[in-house]
C-alpha cells in the first residue's frame, strides 16, 4: 500500500499499475511508464538504468519513475526516494488543492425545478398581494397571506434529501461490491440496457485448472483440482510432455512460494500443471537463465522469454494457439523437429478446436533456438517456431452467472460477452450460462476489421458474443452500440480497455484483478470481479432512482396542497387558514422525516421485470403528474371544509388549529400513496419500510407536541379534543382511499405503466 511505503523500500513494477511513489530504477525489463500527469507528454517513455548527470527536467530523468505515472508496458523493480506530498506529483497536487463539486443530472434538474417554482411563486404572489390590495384588503393580513404561500411553494426539504439519498445510495452499493466512483453513475445504472462483459474472471471463477494437454500426438488427460499441485498424467510418460511443461513454467510469471500463489490465473494454473510432475519454475531457471523478456498482451496474444541454454539462447513462447502456430515451421514429436506440413497444421488447429468446444482455454507452446546476435522484438523472435503442444485449462462459470443473465433478460438489458479466447471456447461458455443457444453466431476479432461501418453496426444489433476480441474492437462496439442510442456499461481490467472504459456510458473495472489504469478510467469498481454485482448495482440503481422520484412527487403534491389551501381561501374571501410558521413547521418538520424514510424504501416487487428507463424520459409520467394534481385537490377541499366547519370567523385559532393539523395528517397518508406507483400499499406491504412507519409517528408527536405544550404560544394553536382527532383522520385518510382505489382500476383494465 501506498501509505505503508518510507524511504529505500524496494518497489516491484508490473504493467498497468500506478507508481506509488517516487523511485529509482533497479531492474527494467521493457519498461515504459505514461507520465502525463507530470509532463503534458501523451505518449509513453521508455525507462532505463543509466546515470544521469546534473539537473534534468522530470521527463528527461529516465532512470526513474514518478508517484501518480502508470506503467503501459513492461516489468521492473525501483528503490523509493520521494514519498507523499514531497514527489513531483505531490508538489503540483499541493498548488491545487480545490476541490470540484459534482451534480448529477437529476439534481442539475431538480435544482432547475426549484428555481422555475421560485419564480412562478413570487409572480403569483405578486398578483395576490395586488388583487387583495385593490379588492380593500388590510395591507398587513395581505402581506402575511403572501408570506405564507411563498413559503408553501417552496420545497424547502428537497436538495438535502436527494443528496442524502444518492449518498446513502453510494453506501448501499458498496456493501453490494459495487464502487462509485461519479456519482452520477447511480442514475445511469437505471438506464443501462447493454452490458458488455469480460468473459474471464467476470463471468467465471478465473481459477483456472489443466485439464487436458496436446503433446507428441497423445491427448493426455490431467487430474486434480483448482491449484491444488496434487494430480496425474494418464496414460503417458515423463518424456511425452517434460518439453510443454518446462516452456509453459519457464515462459511464465506466476509464481507459487509455500502454497502462496500470485501472479496471472492462466500463469498460475501452467505452474500447477507443471509441479503435478515435480518441476519448479526457480529450479529450471537455474538452469536456463532468463535473459529477456517480450511481456504477453492482448493484440497479439502471445508471449516469449529467451533464456540462456549453455552457450546458445532459445526463445519460448505461448499464446493463443492460432497466432503461436501460424507463426510455427516446425513440430516437435517423440525428440525430433520435423518439418510443418499443411495437413499437421490444420491437425493440430482441429485438435485445438476439439478441446476448446469442450469449453477449454487452450494455450499453444513453442520454442525456437536463436541464432546469433538476433534483436529481441517481437518481429524477429515470434516466426519460424517449433510448435510443442497445446494446453486446455478449465475455467468454470461463477455459479450465480445463469441467474443474473436470466435477471437482465427480464429486466431488458441485453448482455455482450466480449473475449480474449477463442470462438470455440466462448461458444462453449456460453451455452453453459445461457447466454446462447446452440447455433447463434459469433463474431471474432478478426472478421470485424473486414466489416464497414454499416455491416458492423447490423452485426452489433444481433450478436452476442464477439471473440478473439482486442481491445480496439471493443472501442468500435460500444461506438456502435451508442450509436443507436443505447446506454452501455462495459467492463474491462486491462491498460488498453481505459479508452472503451472511458466512452461507455458506464466503465466498470475489476478491483481484483484489475489494473490502476482501467480503474482510474471507470465509474465503478467492482470489488469482487463478479457479474453478477453489476445486475445488482444495476437492481440498487433502479430502485435509488425510484426511491427519488417517490419523495419528489411526495414533497411537491404536499407543496401544491398547501399552496392550493391559501390560494383558494384568498380567493374565496376566507379567513387565512395557515399561518406562515405552519407552513415552515409542516414543510421542515413533520414532511422531512417521511421523505427521508422514502429514500431507503425496499425496492418495489417487480423492479427488474420492467424495461430499462429511457435516457431523456421525464422524471414524472402523465400519471404521476395527474396523482399530484388530484392529491393536491382533494387536501386543500378537505382542509378547507374542516376549516370552515369550525367557524373561522369567530374561533379563528380554534379553526387555524384543525386546519393545519389535517394538513399535516393529508402528508401521512399521502406518503404511503407515493411509495408506489402502480402497486397497492397492501401488495407492497405496510410495514415492509420501517423506517417510514417509525417516521410517521415521530412526525405525527411533533405535532402533538406543538399543539398541547406552551410551544402553542409560537404556532398561535389550541389544543384538539379527541372528536376533533377523529374528524381530521377520517378526512385526511381520504387521500389514500384515492390513491388506492385509482391504483386498483388502474390495474384491472391493466394498462400498461409508461415512464
Ligand atoms: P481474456 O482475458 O478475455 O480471455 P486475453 O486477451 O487476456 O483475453 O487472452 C487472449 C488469449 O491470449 C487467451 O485465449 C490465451 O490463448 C492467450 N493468453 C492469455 N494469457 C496469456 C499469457 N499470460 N501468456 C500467453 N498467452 C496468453
Ligand atoms: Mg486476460
Amino acid at each position: 500500500m501506498a501509505k505503508d511505503l518510507v524511504l529505500g523500500d524496494i518497489i516491484r513494477l508490473e504493467e498497468g499499475e500506478k507508481i506509488p511513489a517516487d523511485a529509482r530504477l533497479i531492474e527494467v525489463i521493457s519498461l515504459e511508464t505514461h507520465e502525463s500527469a507530470l509532463t503534458g507528454e501523451s505518449t509513453s517513455v521508455a525507462k532505463e538504468i543509466s546515470e544521469i548527470k546534473g539537473k534534468k527536467s522530470i521527463a528527461e530523468q529516465s532512470n526513474m519513475v514518478f508517484s501518480g505515472t502508470v506503467i503501459t508496458r513492461g516489468r521492473g523493480k525501483a528503490i523509493v526516494i520521494r514519498t507523499g506530498m514531497r514527489t513531483e506529483i505531490g508538489r503540483i497536487a499541493e498548488m491545487m488543492q480545490s476541490e470540484e463539486k459534482e451534480q448529477t443530472p437529476l439534481q442539475l434538474t431538480l435544482a432547475k425545478l426549484g428555481k422555475l417554482l421560485g419564480i412562478a411563486v413570487i409572480i403569483v404572489c405578486i398578483i395576490v398581494f395586488l388583487t387583495g390590495l385593490l379588492r380593500g384588503n388590510n395591507a398587513v393580513e395581505m402581506f402575511k397571506s403572501a408570506i405564507a404561500l411563498a413559503v408553501a411553494a417552496i420545497p424547502e426539504g428537497l436538495p438535502a434529501v436527494v443528496t442524502i439519498t444518492l449518498a446513502l445510495g453510494v453506501t448501499r452499493l458498496v456493501r453490494k461490491n459495487a464502487l462509485i466512483r461519479k456519482l452520477h453513475s447511480v442514475e445511469t445504472l437505471g438506464c443501462t440496457n447493454v452490458i458488455c462483459t469480460d468473459k474471464t474472471g467476470t463471468l467465471t471463477k478465473d481459477e483456472m485448472t489443466v485439464k487436458e494437454i496436446f503433446v507428441n500426438n497423445k491427448l493426455i488427460k490431467v487430474t486434480g483440482q483448482g491449484y491444488s499441485t496434487e494430480g496425474l498424467f494418464l496414460d503417458s510418460k515423463p518424456g511425452d510432455y517434460e518439453l510443454l511443461l518446462r516452456i509453459s513454467s519457464l515462459c511464465n510469471n506466476a509464481s507459487i512460494s509455500n502454497e502462496k500463489i500470485l501472479g496471472d490465473p492462466t500463469e498460475t494454473a501452467l505452474l500447477v500443471c507443471a509441479s503435478k510432475a515435480s518441476l519448479s519454475r526457480e529450479e529450471l531457471e537455474q538452469e536456463f537463465p532468463r535473459i529477456h523478456e517480450i511481456p504477453f498482451d492482448s493484440e497479439r496474444k502471445m508471449m516469449t522469454t529467451i533464456h540462456q541454454n549453455k552457450n546458445k539462447e532459445i526463445a519460448f513462447v505461448k499464446g493463443g494457439p492460432k497466432q503461436v502456430i501460424d507463426n510455427c515451421s516446425f513440430y516437435y514429436e517423440n525428440g525430433k523437429i520435423i518439418k510443418l506440413t499443411k495437413s499437421k497444421k490444420d491437425e493440430f488447429l482441429e485438435k485445438n478446436r476439439e478441446m476448446a468446444s469442450k469449453a477449454l482455454r487452450v494455450l499453444a507452446m513453442a520454442f525456437r533456438e536463436l541464432p546469433e546476435k538476433v534483436k529481441y522484438s517481437s518481429e524477429t523472435l515470434e516466426k519460424n517456431l517449433v510448435f510443442v503442444g497445446l494446453t486446455g485449462m478449465i475455467d468454470p462459470p461463477r455459479a450465480e452467472i445463469k441467474d443474473a443473465i436470466k435477471l437482465c433478460r427480464k429486466a431488458g438489458i441485453r448482455v455482450i460477452m466480449l473475449t480474449g479466447d477463442q470462438r470455440t471456447t466462448a461458444k462453449a461458455i456460453g451455452i453453459q450460462i445461457g447466454l446462447i443457444n446452440k447455433d447463434e453466431k459469433i463474431i471474432t476479432g478478426m472478421d470485424i476489421t473486414e466489416f464497414s461501418d454499416t455491416e458492423f453496426d447490423n452485426i452489433v444489433k444481433d450478436v452476442n458474443i464477439f471473440a478473439r476480441i482486442s481491445p480496439k474492437d471493443k472501442i468500435r462496439i460500444v461506438d456502435s452500440l451508442k450509436k443507436y442510442g443505447n446506454v452501455v456499461a462495459m467492463t474491462g481490467d486491462g491498460v488498453n480497455d481505459a479508452p472503451a472504459l472511458k466512452k461507455a456510458d458506464i466503465g466498470i473495472a475489476m478491483g481484483i484483478t484489475g489494473t490502476d489504469v482501467s480503474k482510474e478510467a471507470s465509474d465503478i469498481i467492482l470489488t469482487d470481479d463478479n457479474f453478477a454485482s453489476i445486475v445488482n448495482a444495476i437492481k440498487e440503481g433502479r430502485g435509488i432512482y425510484d426511491n427519488i422520484k417517490k419523495f419528489v412527487e411526495y414533497l411537491l403534491s404536499s407543496n401544491l396542497g398547501e399552496i392550493l389551501v391559501i390560494f383558494v381561501a384568498m380567493l374565496i374571501g376566507m379567513p387565512l387558514p395557515l399561518i406562515a410558521i405552519h407552513i415552515l413547521w409542516i414543510n421542515l418538520a413533520t414532511d422531512g422525516l417521511p421523505a427521508l424514510a422514502l429514500s431507503v424504501d425496499p425496492a418495489e416487487p417487480g423492479i427488474m421485470e420492467r424495461k430499462p428507463r429511457k435516457k431523456d424520459s421525464k422524471i414524472f409520467s402523465k400519471n404521476v403528474v395527474l396523482r399530484m394534481m388530484a392529491v393536491g385537490i382533494i387536501m386543500c377541499v378537505g382542509t378547507l371544509a374542516l376549516f370552515k366547519l369550525y367557524d373561522p370567523v369567530n374561533n379563528l385559532v380554534y379553526a387555524q388549529t384543525m386546519a393545519f393539523s389535517t394538513i399535516m395528517m393529508f402528508q401521512m397518508f399521502n406518503v404511503l400513496n407515493c411509495r408506489s406507483e402502480k402497486n397497492s400499499l397492501f401488495k407492497i406491504g405496510i410495514f415492509s419500510n420501517k423506517y417510514l412507519i417509525g417516521a410517521i409517528v415521530i412526525s405525527i408527536l411533533l405535532q402533538v407536541i406543538v399543539i398541547y405544550t406552551p410551544l402553542a404560544i409560537f404556532f398561535k394553536t389550541v389544543p384538539l379534543s379527541l372528536v376533533d382527532w377523529i374528524y381530521i383522520i377520517l378526512m385526511s385518510s381520504t387521500v389514500l382511499i384515492f390513491g388506492e382505489t385509482i391504483k386498483l382500476i388502474r390495474n384491472k383494465i391493466n394498462k400498461p405503466i409508461e415512464d
